[in-house]
């Protein structure tokens, strides 16, 4: 699992494994740094995650954001 948060890019679109009080399963990463800040695709709603946590919440990845 920290492997998978070790590449992260903005963009990126994952599904965690709690879902958010509003409904929503997925989130869109919006910042890749110390944190990992993601915003909920169902309500708008931004988080901040440490990777740890990232690595730990994160189910999959839906899409990846990284373009070449
Ligand atoms: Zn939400």
């Amino acid at each position: 699992m920290i492997e998978i948060a070790a590449k992260l890019y903005v963009g990126d679109v994952v599904e965690m494994r709690k879902q958010h009080p509003c409904g929503g399963a997925t989130w869109e990463i919006v910042r890749v740094g110390a944190d990992i800040g993601l915003v909920c695709r169902t309500c708008g709603r931004r988080v901040l995650l440490s990777r740890r946590d990232f690595a730990r919440g994160v189910k999959r990845f839906v899409k990846r954001g990284e373009t070449s």
